[in-house]
C-alpha cells in the first residue's frame, strides 16, 4: 500500500477511545466514561426534521448555513450569551468539532503554537497536529475550580503563539470560568496580539452562577466563540454546531468549510431551527438532571472520603486518584477488578495525571454504584502503596 499522509498517520488516538475499547470487552461494565447524554433528542425536534425532509429540504444548503437558522442563532447568542451580533457573524458547522477545526484552519499556519487548557478536551491536540501546528498546554488550577493559571499561561506565550483556546464550562473539568479570569486571558491576548477561541459547547449546562461568554466582556474582534446543539438538546448525532466571529472571519469560516465538509446537513439545520423556536423546558430539565447527579456523586465521594473538584457545569467530574498511583493504571485496575470504566486524566493532558474523569451522562443508580466501587479501589490501592512503601523501609 502507498504511504499515507504523515500528519494524520502520526497523530495519536485520543486516550478516551482506548479506554472505551477496553470497556467494550467487559460485558457487565458500568460505563462512567461516556460523554454522550443518555437523553433522546426531544420529539418535537425529531418531528421537525422528518417534516423538513418531506418538505424538500434535501438539497445542498449554503456553506455558511441557512440564513433562517443563522438569524435564530444570532438572536439566541444575543439574549442568552450577551453577544451583540447579526447573522453575518454566525456560521453553521458540523457540530462543535467542525466549528473548532474550521476555526483553527482559518487562524493557524503550520508551525504556529496553539495554547490549550490542561486538562482539556482530548480532541484539541490532534486538531493542532493535523494542521501541522504545535499544541502548547497551559495549566488549569484544581484548587480554584480548574480556573486558568494566568501567570503560567503568560509564561508560555512566544512569538509563534497564534491562538489561545478557552473552554468554559470545561470538559473534563466541569469548571466554569469567572469573568475576572476571562478578562485576564483577553488582556493577555490583546497585549500579545493573539486570537482566542472560546469553546462554549456546554453554555446551557451550568449548575451554579451564570455562564459568562468571553466575547461579551470585550475584544469581540479577536474572539471566535464555538457553540453546539449537541449537549444542550441531546443532539450529539445530528452534528450541528455554530461559530460566532467577526463578520470577515465568519466569511472565511464559510469558505474554509467548502473543501472540508461542503456544508452541514440541511435536515439537521431544520431540526436546529425547531430546537431554538420550540419549548425550552427540555434544556432546563436536562440541566437539572445533571445537577442532581452531580450532587449524588458528591455525596458518595464525600461519604467515602475520596477527593474531587465539585463541577459547576458541563456533565463531568474529576476525581482525585493520586493516592492510588498513575491514572492509566488506576483506570485499568478499576475496570479489571470492579468492572467500572472511567477515563484516565492523562488523556486530557499532563496536568490531568492523578485524576480520572467520571461522566454524569448516565443512569443515577449506575453512577452511584460505579463510584462506590471506585472508592473501594482508591482505598485498596492507597493501602497497597502504603504497605509496599512500608516494606521498602
Ligand atoms: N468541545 C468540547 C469541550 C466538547 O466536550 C465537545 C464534545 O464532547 C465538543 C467541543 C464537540 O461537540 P460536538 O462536535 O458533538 O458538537
Amino acid at each position: 500500500m502507498a504511504r499515507l499522509a504523515s500528519t494524520v498517520a502520526g497523530t495519536p488516538h485520543s486516550g478516551i477511545r482506548e479506554m472505551l475499547a477496553l470497556a467494550r470487552a467487559v460485558p457487565d461494565v458500568l460505563n462512567l466514561g461516556v460523554g454522550d447524554p443518555n437523553f433522546v433528542t426531544p420529539s418535537h425536534i425529531i418531528e421537525a426534521a422528518a417534516q423538513a425532509a418531506r418538505d424538500g429540504f434535501t438539497k445542498y444548503p449554503p456553506s455558511e448555513g441557512f440564513a433562517s437558522l443563522r438569524q435564530l442563532l444570532a438572536a439566541k447568542v444575543k439574549t442568552r450569551n450577551g453577544l451583540d451580533v447579526t447573522e453575518e457573524h454566525v456560521v453553521v458547522t458540523s457540530g462543535g468539532t467542525g466549528g473548532l477545526f474550521t476555526s483553527l484552519l482559518v487562524l493557524a499556519d503550520p508551525g504556529d503554537e496553539i495554547l490549550l487548557p490542561d486538562p482539556g478536551w482530548a480532541n484539541y491536540p490532534p486538531m493542532a497536529h493535523v494542521l501541522s501546528a504545535r499544541p502548547v498546554f497551559y495549566p488549569l488550577d484544581p484548587g480554584r475550580g480548574w480556573a486558568p493559571d494566568l501567570d503560567a499561561l503568560a509564561s508560555r506565550v512566544t512569538a509563534r503563539s497564534k491562538v489561545i483556546v478557552l473552554t468554559s464550562p470545561g470538559n473534563p473539568t466541569g469548571g466554569v470560568h469567572h469573568a475576572e479570569d476571562l478578562t485576564g486571558v483577553l488582556e493577555l491576548a490583546r497585549r500579545r496580539d493573539i486570537w482566542v477561541i472560546s469553546d462554549e459547547s456546554y453554555d446551557e449546562i451550568v449548575f451554579e452562577g451564570t455562564h459568562v461568554s468571553a466575547a461579551a466582556l470585550g475584544d469581540a474582534d479577536r474572539v471566535l466563540t464555538v457553540f453546539t446543539l449537541s449537549k444542550t438538546y441531546a443532539m450529539t448525532g445530528w452534528r450541528l454546531g455554530y461559530v460566532v466571529a467577526p463578520p470577515a472571519v465568519a466569511a472565511s469560516l464559510g469558505k474554509a468549510q467548502e473543501p472540508v465538509v461542503g456544508s452541514t446537513s440541511s435536515i439537521a439545520q431544520k431540526a436546529g431551527e425547531a430546537a431554538l423556536t420550540g419549548p425550552q423546558d427540555c434544556v432546563r430539565e436536562m440541566c437539572d438532571a445533571y445537577r442532581t447527579r452531580r450532587d449524588l456523586a458528591a455525596a458518595v465521594l464525600d461519604g467515602a472520603d475520596v477527593g474531587y473538584v465539585r463541577p459547576r457545569g458541563a456533565f463531568y467530574l474529576m476525581v482525585d486518584v493520586s493516592a492510588a498511583g498513575d491514572s492509566v493504571t488506576f483506570a485499568r485496575t478499576l475496570l479489571e477488578r470492579e468492572h467500572v470504566s472511567v477515563v484516565p486524566g492523562s488523556a486530557f493532558g499532563p496536568n490531568g495525571e492523578g485524576w480520572v474523569r467520571v461522566s454524569l451522562c448516565i443512569d443515577p443508580d449506575v453512577l452511584s454504584e460505579g463510584l462506590r466501587r471506585l472508592a473501594h479501589v482508591v482505598a485498596g490501592c492507597s493501602r497497597d502503596r502504603l504497605t509496599s512503601a512500608g516494606t521498602l523501609d
